[in-house]
């Protein structure tokens, strides 16, 4: 079925739950009033739903390959970039005085979901190009600047991130790619890197790798990191791509989805690349784009869920099976449980992603350390959250199918199969379930204790009104500031580590209970409220499941051995 953008519900959410207000009314995001959001949100909506859908299914049956040591493309997948490219979806935050739009990350996050649910692979194109150009942004020096940023945010050139390496995935401080000074203030970069998204493209001029390497006096670990701009072809005196570089695609993975998508095997053979940032401090730049990318990534699990559920829903609206008021399967309460879920789940999901992204704004905009404290805290509930939701209901989507979801022609088990990843790329789950635990609760866990205040406050205030909903969130919230307060509280981190998933997923839990609240508020009599009271009462309670987990230490996990676990 046709992918419907739903741009009421970011409405929705801007309008009455995220605090975008609050964004608009800096003078650094002045120029995104309601008209100009609205005009964006629906733009991006039309091509979305008319020229990227119809790549979707393209990308899956006919992947990108390598021919002869040439990328060729999925079908379609130039006019779809020549599409996002010419409408400035890529630049859409990026400076304006390299030809951004200047708007806040949240507009950009509902555009990149949006993009996400036509078509996740050629997506992850622009996210790359996103993501590499905050990074130049912050980094690079003014000369190269102004030689990269015009050609990538306006599509011209696309973009890479190379962190990866056979025996540095997680591990990043494990890379053993070099970087050699030639004496000009140019470098010569050399190694292998796995894994590269969009490593190459035959529909943009150039490409701009962004490359993890040790400088010779780099010391082992993350510390000794640095980063190097590295393009295909060098740039000529006037800017234009000129000779190829020293670097190519060794081979495309074959991967169970995101088909579309190139996975490369880059080699880097003395190529010449740019130092970005500090020599040693590649890693600190590089988690500009890597947050960058977080959030993205969240927004791909959300936009995915937003597909698969559209798909669901319209065949369960058709199905007839079994006897129901309607005659179709829509009617049986299982079926409603399912549809109800992703539902649900999905209006958690983003919100928390917007407000993720609102937080990014206010950081910005205003420079407050408490807004980058909650930026920072949010980045690894929603992205690790946006996945498993993308990941849950596109599951459930296949379920919704009966038979017909295990089928290929029905598009149910692409979505499955393309949104798994992102559970897995910029940062496992485990790896932003640690990140929350431990880096993001090095202030003791204030970020989180002021987030949990916030969600207390509404919820002691819609008592007056709401208190079948408000009360559950208000008890949620509670047990899971005990919790926190327990996880700071070990000393041993493999005890806060052990519970560190089930943590994140209880906290997004409570979020989505919070932000469901907040819409039911703004809608008491409307289909919100019926919506959020689903949430409270069905999927709300699994935090208490999460928080005992969380809780219960490292022990048992380690008590079987090895031996005792082959045996
Ligand atoms: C389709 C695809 C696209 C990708 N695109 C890019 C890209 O563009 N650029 C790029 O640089 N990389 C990219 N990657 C690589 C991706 O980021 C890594 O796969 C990911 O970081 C995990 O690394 P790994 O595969 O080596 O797994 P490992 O690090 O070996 O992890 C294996 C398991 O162990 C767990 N684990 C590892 N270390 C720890 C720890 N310290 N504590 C607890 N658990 C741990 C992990 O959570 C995971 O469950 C891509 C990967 C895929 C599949």
């Amino acid at each position: 079925m046709p992918y419907r953008a739903p741009i009421s519900d970011y409405q929705f959410l801007l309008d009455h739950v995220v605090g975008f207000d609050q964004v608009a009314a800096t003078e650094t995001f002045s120029d995104a009033s309601a008209d100009v959001v609205s005009a964006i949100l629906s733009e991006a909506g039309k091509m979305c739903e008319e020229i990227l859908a119809p790549l979707q299914r393209a990308g899956d049956l006919e992947p990108a390959r390598l021919e002869n040591g040439v990328l060729r493309s999925s079908p379609g997948y130039g006019d779809g970039w020549k599409a996002i490219a010419e409408g400035g979806w890529v630049g859409i935050s990026a400076d304006p005085e390299y030809g951004g739009m200047g708007l806040p990350m949240t507009i950009t996050t509902a555009v990149n979901e949006m993009m996400s649910a036509s078509c996740l692979s050629l997506q992850l194109a622009p996210l790359m190009a996103q993501g590499q150009i905050e990074a130049l942004e912050h980094h690079a020096s003014d000369e190269l600047k102004a030689l990269y940023l015009p050609k990538m945010i306006s599509g011209e050139w696309s973009a890479t991130m190379n962190l990866t390496e056979a025996q540095a995935g997680s591990d990043v401080g494990a890379l053993t790619s070099k970087a050699q000074p030639n004496g000009d203030g140019t470098f010569s970069v050399s190694g292998q890197k796995i894994f590269i998204s969009w490593g190459d493209n035959d529909f943009a001029e150039n490409v701009c790798h962004l490359v993890l390497a040790r400088l010779p006096d780099g010391v082992p670990g993350t510390k000794g990191i640095s980063l190097f701009l590295v393009p295909k072809y060098i740039p000529d005196a006037d800017g234009n791509p000129g000779v190829a570089n020293d670097l190519k695609v060794v081979s495309v993975e074959h991967k169970m989805g995101l088909h579309g998508s190139p996975t490369c095997v880059m080699q880097f053979d003395g190529a010449k690349g740019w130092l970005v940032g500090p020599e040693h401090g590649g890693m600190a730049a590089m988690f500009t784009m890597m947050n960058n990318a977080r959030l993205g990534v969240g927004g791909q699990g959300v936009g995915v869920a937003e597909g698969a559920y559209q798909h669901a829903l319209a065949y369960a609206l058709d199905r007839k099976q079994g006897r129901t008021p309607s005659g179709t399967i829509i009617d049986h309460a299982d079926v409603r449980r399912m549809i109800m879920d992703m539902r649900a789940d999905i209006f958690a999901a983003r919100a928390i992603l917007l407000a993720n992204a609102t937080a990014i704004d206010m950081a910005k905009a205003t420079g407050d350390a408490d807004w980058a404290a909650r930026a920072a805290l949010l980045t690894p509930i929603g992205k690790s959250f946006g996945a498993r939701t993308g990941i849950r209901v596109a599951e459930t989507g296949v379920q919704v199918h009966g038979g017909m979801g295990f089928v290929e022609e029905t598009g149910a088990a692409q979505y499955s199969r393309d949104v798994r990843v992102t559970a897995i790329y910029e940062g496992t789950d485990g790896i932003q379930a640690m990140d929350l635990v431990a880096r993001k609760m090095m202030d003791g866990g204030e970020a989180a204790s002021n987030l949990l205040d916030e969600i207390e406050d509404q919820a002691e205030r819609a008592r007056a009104t709401m208190p079948d909903l408000a009360g559950p969130v208000w008890e949620a919230t509670e047990t899971v500031r005990e919790a926190t307060e327990w996880l700071v509280a070990q000393k041993d981190m493999n005890d806060r580590f052990a519970g560190a998933t089930a943590y994140l997923q209880a906290f997004a839990r409570v979020l989505g209970g919070h932000y469901h609240l907040t819409a039911a508020l703004a809608d008491p009599d409307g289909p919100r409220a019926k919506l959020a009271r689903y949430y409270i009462n069905a999927l709300l309670p699994e935090h208490s499941g999460l928080l005992a987990r969380a809780q219960s230490g490292a022990d048992d996990l380690f008590a079987l051995s090895p031996d005792e676990l082959v045996a």
